[in-house]
């Protein structure tokens, strides 16, 4: 078929979109292993879950059997107001790189949210309804997240805490109008509200918070409050699994027209755009069905998967939470001042490390000015402000696609473009007023945090 025949964008019609998601894990010989409780060294029982998670999130979370799993029709309806998302062929970039490669994106950031993880904020807040709850409480790093999850529990009528890393709550106050404005309330952390604030406070006083110094606030708040449970917006199989619907329209559309892409590519934080994106091409692979080179991009000043360790840690600063098997950096890692909030996450989803470990997967990081000189390079041809975090992406695509030009080989590329970079305009002016700084931690560094690694079997 020539390519003359290929539209701009392959929309699908409402009669298409999945009406189920994919769970990898009923395809994988291996399973993930499971989470940890920090107490006893066992696995997490339903129970110990449900006291912090909503029932039926704790079944999917759970769940390594069931292959698909049927998307409530109160969630379909939503998803209809923003999807199908668009899958683009960069015809304009391709041209701009003169490569002979075809590059596809499939661009999540057409929300108000503007980002992929509204997806699963929607299923988490149904669910959360549907057990009769009265509010979630979660934790935000640049904002994506508690933004997503804002809305969904507005159309719900869910009450939502977020808890804000408190650097971003002071450098992003428009992100923290808009959660206001869908009615959540948002406070900076570490704050005085919480234990475990109090004490991340007094050990290291003028901090300016981190991830998984939210998330312990965030699931403290959630088990002392009743009718409240905690949510979270990457890592758990469960948001893989609400994220699948990504890759399943990106295969419906490019099926549509017989077109199998040679490589996948997305940004890696926690893993859930990228679980999301490869989930239904990774199972053929996973089946035997079909191969994909897969790619995994990181930023260097926070490589879990490329110089991470594979094992059980903390998924938060506090060590409140489950133990995750995964790659990790160490739950006391506190990667330095990188602009894509989104991807500074010290662990990995633990599926996505399970395949990475048995070799489904590739990885690779990438440095931050190099990012933002692909982000403007696609700005200018795709008309698309891009996401520092999705511009990891971008990155590697670019990079891929020229050396199909050295090559002259015409693989077929696609990438996810997990959301839009508006609000994060002071990372672009740093840029190009030639500010931005490249960090890469150095092996004592990251030394430092892997040999505090919990010591499990
Ligand atoms: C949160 C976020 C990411 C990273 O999270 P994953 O769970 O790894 O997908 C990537 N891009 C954007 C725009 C985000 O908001």
């Amino acid at each position: 078929m020539g390519t003359a025949e290929i539209p701009y964008k392959i929309y699908l019609d409402e009669s298409e979109l999945p009406t189920s998601w994919y769970n990898m894990r009923a395809d994988m010989k291996k399973k993930p292993a499971p989470l940890l409780n920090p107490g006893t060294g066992q696995p997490m029982k339903a129970e110990e879950l449900e006291a912090v998670f909503c029932s039926e999130l704790v079944k999917q979370e759970l769940n390594n059997d069931d292959a698909h799993i049927a998307i409530p029709q109160e969630i379909l309806d939503f998803y209809k107001m923003y999807r199908p998302s668009p899958l683009v062929r960069a015809y304009f970039l391709e041209k701009k790189l003169d490569t002979p490669a075809k590059i596809y994106y499939k661009f999540e950031g057409n929300n108000t949210s503007g980002s992929h993880k509204l997806n699963s904020a929607i299923a988490q807040a149904y669910y959360a309804k549907k057990q009769g709850l009265k509010g979630v409480t979660t934790e935000t790093g640049a904002g994506q997240w508690g933004t997503a999850l804002s809305m969904a529990c507005a159309f719900f009528g869910l009450d939502c805490k977020v808890f804000m890393v408190k650097v971003s709550y002071e450098q992003k106050p428009f992100r923290r109008e808009v959660m206001r404005t869908y009615g959540a309330s948002v406070t900076p952390s570490p704050s005085e509200t919480t234990q475990i604030g109090k004490k991340i406070l007094s050990e290291h006083p003028g901090t300016t918070g981190s991830l998984g110094c939210a998330i312990s606030e965030a699931v403290d708040v959630a088990v002392g409050t009743e009718g409240y449970r905690y949510v979270l917006g990457s890592v758990l199989n469960q948001v893989l699994l609400h994220q699948s619907v990504i890759g399943l329209e990106t295969k419906a559309a490019l099926d549509k027209y017989g077109i199998r892409p040679d490589i996948i590519i997305g940004c890696a934080g926690g893993g859930s755009n990228l679980g999301g994106l490869i989930a239904p091409f990774m199972g053929e692979k996973l089946r035997g069905e079909a191969d994909y080179r897969i790619i995994a991009v990181e930023p260097s000043s926070c490589p879990s998967f490329t110089r991470g360790k594979y094992a059980y840690d903390f998924c938060d600063t506090g060590r409140v939470c489950p133990l995750a098997k995964m790659y990790t950096l160490g739950c006391d890692y506190i990667p330095a001042p990188n602009h894509a909030g989104g991807l500074r996450y010290h662990g990995m989803s633990s599926t996505l490390s399970e395949l990475y470990d048995q070799g489904y997967m590739e990885a690779t990081s990438v440095k931050q000015t190099d990012v933002f000189a692909a982000a403007e390079e696609f700005a200018r041809v795709e008309g698309i402000l891009p996401a520092p975090e999705s511009s990891h992406a971008i990155r590697v695509a670019i990079n891929e696609a020229l050396k199909c030009k050295e090559t002259g080989e015409e693989k077929t590329i696609v990438f996810g473009l997990t959301g839009t970079g508006y609000f994060d305009m002071v990372a672009y002016e740093k840029f190009h007023d030639g500010q931005m700084e490249d960090y890469l931690p150095t092996d004592e560094e990251l030394a430092k945090s892997l040999d505090k690694l919990p010591q499990i079997g």
